[in-house]
């Protein structure tokens, strides 16, 4: 029987389900966006002046945490943390593979070994179990991530790093305004990390934070993010010379956010929560429209704690399905629908691989890989939007289906 060309799968000529592709993640800027970076473009400061200050007090203060530091993205927070941890050569941080990059690759800047600890098979986090075993004296730090915005089980992971008096550098990324046991997330780690690239929930174009509540901690990062230089003069080690004097402490870098970009993340931040609301709304539709497809399997949730649904990510059962994820992953995207993969773990990469991690060292992450599609989330998708991704996957996957 030939189908009509609008329930015929656009890769195999039929009509997309829609005319343009729709992105995975994009920001949402509006007119009070545009005028607040407009208003610091015309005042007396660009960078190092008091927007900064003023950004980072509303994270902090949004995040329930003391202190704030921005960076000139997350990756360099992270960066950031690693140093204001101690972390250097020879010490081993874990973290979990089913992350991006730059989660392990800033425990290598520190000169750091990273182990990889596999992830739990129902919210994709990493599995405390497997930490205590990873465990060396050796060992410095936990990174965990919130992957898709669902926070890791932190309580277990501080605990044991309590008793191991270890630093914990929660990677929020994926994760800002959610909520772990009536705790926002961003109150519980040493350290907690926020990006505000333009796919997360709020950007500031490129950018990144870490709050902590930890004085000590405070002061390595900002000294840190400015080359190490500070000016403050309780800090200084050297006698205070004059009002010019200035003193290199250590090795940092020149990692500052600029006042115009936390202009942006001032006025982003007002729209957190409904952006974070819109994303759960988004999420619940999906979910809902995805149980009855046998074939897909949606993310599970922890009663205990709120997602603030950076992704969307279905697990595709392979065996119920005549093709693989690679064949589902073209399929949608002639549909116009702009699918992604996150992530390929990290032990895969090159760099990893000619460091000496093999494949099978996380097995749970390394089957989960094999099934995975990012559904397209983000707070400005229309009614439309999200129809067109529920017929999408519903048109794709039933015509895949055995
Ligand atoms: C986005 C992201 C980061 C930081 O990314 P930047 O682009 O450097 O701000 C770190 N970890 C994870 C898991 C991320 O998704």
């Amino acid at each position: 029987m030939v189908k009509p060309s609008s329930l015929q799968l656009a890769i195999l000529e039929g009509e997309p389900v829609r005319e343009t592709m729709l992105p995975y993640g994009r920001q949402c800027v509006d007119q009070a966006d545009i005028e607040a970076v407009v208003e610091t473009l015309q005042s007396p400061f660009l960078t190092q002046g008091p927007r900064i200050k003023e950004f980072e007090e509303a994270v902090a203060r949004y995040a329930g945490a003391k202190y704030a530091v921005a960076f000139s993205n997350g990756t360099a927070a992270l960066h950031g943390a690693c140093y204001a941890a101690g972390v250097s050569e020879g010490d081993e941080v874990i973290t979990t593979p089913m992350t991006f990059a730059a989660s392990a690759n800033c425990v290598r800047y520190c000169g750091g070994q990273v182990v990889f600890a596999d992830i739990r098979p129902d919210t994709y986090n990493i599995d405390c179990s497997k930490i205590g075993d990873l465990i060396s004296p050796k060992t410095k730090a936990i990174i965990p991530v919130d992957f898709t915005g669902q926070p890791a089980d932190m309580d277990d992971i501080m605990e044991i790093a309590r008793e191991r008096n270890l630093v914990v550098i929660e990677d929020a990324a994926h994760s800002l305004g959610a909520v772990y046991k009536d705790r926002k997330v961003g109150s519980i780690a040493d350290m907690t990390m926020f990006s505000f690239h333009p796919v997360k929930h709020v950007t500031t174009g490129e950018g990144g934070v870490i709050v902590t509540d930890s004085e000590e901690y405070y002061e390595k990062l900002l000294l840190f993010r400015s080359h190490g230089i500070t000016r403050n003069k309780e800090l200084l080690e050297r006698q205070n010379e004059g009002e010019w004097y200035y003193e290199m402490q250590d090795l940092g870098y020149n990692y500052r956010i600029t006042d115009i970009q936390a202009a942006l993340g001032l006025s982003q931040l007002s729209k957190l929560d409904s952006f974070v609301d819109r994303r759960r709304q988004i999420a619940r539709q999906y979910s809902e429209a995805f149980r009855h497809i046998r074939a897909v399997i949606t993310p599970y949730q922890s009663e205990d704690r709120e997602s603030s649904w950076h992704l969307y990510i279905i697990q595709l059962d392979l065996k119920s399905l005549a093709v693989g994820r690679k064949e589902i992953f073209e399929a949608l995207r002639k549909e116009n629908i702009g699918v992604n993969v996150h992530y390929v773990p990290v032990h895969y990469n090159p760099y990893y691989r000619k460091l000496g991690y093999e494949k099978g060292i996380a097995p749970v992450a390394e089957k989960l890989y094999e099934g995975i599609i990012t559904l397209p989330l983000f707070p400005a998708m229309t009614d439309s939007d999200i129809r067109d991704v529920i017929h999408a996957v519903d048109k794709v996957v039933g015509y895949y289906s055995k």
